[in-house]
């Protein structure tokens, strides 16, 4: 016992605490929650035990005397219908004063506290699904319990705590007497609510485990009464060690659901032996919908690694950063048990299970590409934003990737098309994948930059998410065609024929907009760097292009806005050479000087509206476009 400890046990008296702000709300929710299903708590508190149990094991590879003689984990269900409760018991790791008040005092997960800040715009009502679906943990243990006593016992200490909560804003640390105790590990007491008596009963218990956590991997028994003998409910036995043969759906679901704590459904399913050089075996799953976390900078891969069965950390990093998503378990015949969880990321047995899952990743989104066209849409849907990370991450992988994305095109209305669809319908003396970045679809689609594309009938791919500036950078190409912004440098337009066929191009400029053109240039001075005729302008007078070297548009907006970029490039405005209002315009000649550069500062401001930006200046925008509404009713002008 440390000195602190035994000042406390000397005390006695037991030492009540608040929750953490976060925490409060939590149980807010869980106490008042309407979820129907509020059995969920159950698989929260054996995954629990079960990480207790696989914690302790990987402590005592290096620490054998904290095992001592009790060498088999297990988890132990009692109930007694007459209190009523439900007590959940493992030989784990356990807990001392200090890991208990933080474990069960804060929420440390990043997981729980996105979901936290998702409920909070949400209307009562939906976060309650969510709460089914995501594992919210412990403190699910409140929607059934009017009072929760856990009892602990550090592994390798001579101390047992006792906490205790009615969840209602405060906690109660005490110390307990160790024959009061479990032995080591940990016991968790819930004091159901009356509504909630049937989760003391065996037939209701026993159901739910195998449903639930039926391939948790460690031993789960229930004694039916005070002192029963305990019946084994599940064995414990790791279902990625068994064959594929004798493997159902449904335990493929129900494996990823308690590793995952996601409660969907699968979307695919990649179980496989590696044997050889390297002999390990990997069970992945690809979620059926969305973590929460997924764009969390901190957010880090989350595949188990075990060694011969035996845990050892989720934070190995088997698959790359782009893969995330991923959930499952790689557990390897070849890594010694006692590497250290620091070195491991060294090893290179380690760099070859990395290689060797991510090729089957790939290989396996691949197949479904192919076979189940219908399947990998909807992965791609859920996951393609982070995927395409890979494109620029991974350059050995890039073309595979390549081949995997799906896009919203000017072509597919809502449909994904791949890039081969792309080439497919490439036109003409077509050279460039063109795409449009930014981040409304809806505007995307319906830029003004688009008419000249439109009017050639040339696909475009409309690229809404924010990584999809970062990958389509030089170098980047497919089937030997370089990805080309739309909104950078001139379209290059004039050699592929319009459908709509006869209309001059550019090329051909009447002297009198040639001279106008000149004229907003030097009214708008270095706001632009060039003032331009369009080819890429069919119905709009004007829209903004970024020069031929740099970034494009959208990438020019991520950087300025993560203050990366000193000097923003000045954007190019390209006219419509044929556009009524710019003819009309231009057919003034040399007269109206004042009103035409009104004309000139509103077309500008009017090509950056168009892409989502404002006014240079508010405040002269609002007076010219007062003196041109002014001089349209006939008030002013000559
Ligand atoms: P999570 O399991 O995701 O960490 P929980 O809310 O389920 O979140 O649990 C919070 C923490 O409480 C755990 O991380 C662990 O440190 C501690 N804990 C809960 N149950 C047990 C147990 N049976 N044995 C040891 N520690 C436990
Ligand atoms: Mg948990």
């Amino acid at each position: 016992m440390t000195m602190a400890e035994e000042k406390r046990t000397e005390g006695s008296s037991s030492d009540v605490q608040p929750f953490q702000a976060d925490v409060a709300k939590l149980l807010h929710l869980m106490v008042h929650s309407v979820y129907s299903d509020k059995s969920v708590f159950l698989r929260e508190l054996i995954a629990n035990a079960a990480d207790a149990c696989e914690r302790l094991r990987y402590e005592a590879i290096a620490e054998p005397r904290l095992l001592g003689e009790d060498v088999k984990p297990r988890i132990m269900l009692a109930i007694d219908a007459q209190k009523p409760s439900l007590t959940i018991e493992d030989n784990g790791i356990g807990m001392n004063r200090d890991e208990m008040v933080e474990a069960l005092g804060t929420i440390a997960r990043s997981g729980t506290k996105a979901f936290l800040d998702r409920i909070e715009v949400k209307q009562n009502g939906e976060e309650t699904a969510l709460i089914g679906r995501f594992g919210v943990g412990f403190y699910s243990a409140f929607m059934v319990s009017e009072r929760v006593e856990v009892i602990s016992r550090r592994a390798g200490t001579d101390a047992a705590w006792q906490w205790t909560s009615d969840g209602m804003g405060t906690f109660a640390v005490s110390p307990v007497a160790l024959k009061g105790a479990p032995a080591r590990g940990t016991r968790v007491v819930l004091h159901l609510m009356e509504d909630a008596k049937s989760y003391a009963e065996r037939f209701t218990v026993e159901r739910l485990v195998k449903a639930q956590s039926g391939h948790v991997p460690v031993p789960i028994a229930i004694v039916e009464k005070p002192g029963a003998d305990p019946a084994e409910i599940t064995d414990g036995a790791a279902l990625w060690a068994k064959p594929k043969a004798e493997i159902a759906a449904a335990d493929y679901t129900d494996f990823y659901r308690s590793i995952a704590g996601q409660f969907d459904e699968p979307a695919a399913t990649i179980h496989f032996r590696a044997e050889g050089r390297q002999d390990y075996t990997t069970l992945l799953f690809v979620p059926g919908s969305r973590p929460f976390d997924l764009f969390d900078p901190d957010r880090k891969g989350r595949i188990k690694l075990y060694v011969k069965r035996v845990f050892i950390t989720d934070e190995a990093e088997i698959l790359p950063r782009y893969m995330r998503f991923v959930r499952g378990v790689v557990d390897s015949s070849d890594l010694p048990l006692n590497v250290s969880r620091e070195k491991i990321q060294e090893s290179p047995l380690i760099a070859a299970i990395r290689k060797g899952a991510t090729s089957r990743v790939l290989a396996e989104l691949e197949r479904l590409a192919d076979k189940e066209p219908q399947s990998f849409a909807k992965i791609w849907e859920t996951f393609g934003a982070v995927l395409k990370e890979g494109i620029y991450e991974d350059f050995e992988r890039r073309d595979v990737l390549l081949a995997l994305a799906r896009f919203k095109t000017t072509a597919s209305s809502d449909a994904w098309r791949s890039l081969k669809d792309y080439a497919a319908a490439l036109k003409p003396n077509q050279t460039a994948i063109y795409y449009i970045a930014g981040d409304d679809i809806e505007r995307l689609a319906t830029s003004p930059h688009l008419e000249g594309f439109h009017a050639r009938g040339i696909e475009v791919l409309l690229l809404p998410d924010p990584v999809d500036s970062f990958w389509v950078m030089p170098g980047v190409s497919f089937d030997g065609k370089p990805f080309k912004s739309v909104t950078q440098g001139a379209a290059d337009l004039a050699l592929i024929p319009r459908v709509d066929a006869g209309k001059a191009s550019a090329a051909d400029v009447e002297d009198s907009v040639k001279k106008f053109l000149a004229f907003i240039k030097t009214a708008l001075g270095e706001a632009v760097s060039e003032v331009r005729p369009s080819d890429r302008l069919t119905d709009s007078a004007v829209c903004l292009v970024a020069p031929e070297s740099g970034p494009d548009r959208a990438l020019e907006r991520i950087l300025a806005g993560a203050g990366r970029l000193s000097s923003a490039a000045k954007p190019v405005l390209e006219v419509n050479p044929r556009h009524d209002i710019v003819l009309a315009l231009a057919a003034l000649g040399d007269t109206e000087q004042a009103f035409k550069e009104d004309a000139a500062h509103l077309l500008f401001d009017e090509a950056k509206l168009l892409d989502g930006e404002r006014p240079a200046d508010a405040r002269s925008f609002s007076d010219r476009l007062a003196r041109v509404l002014w001089r349209s009713l006939g008030k002013g002008g000559a």
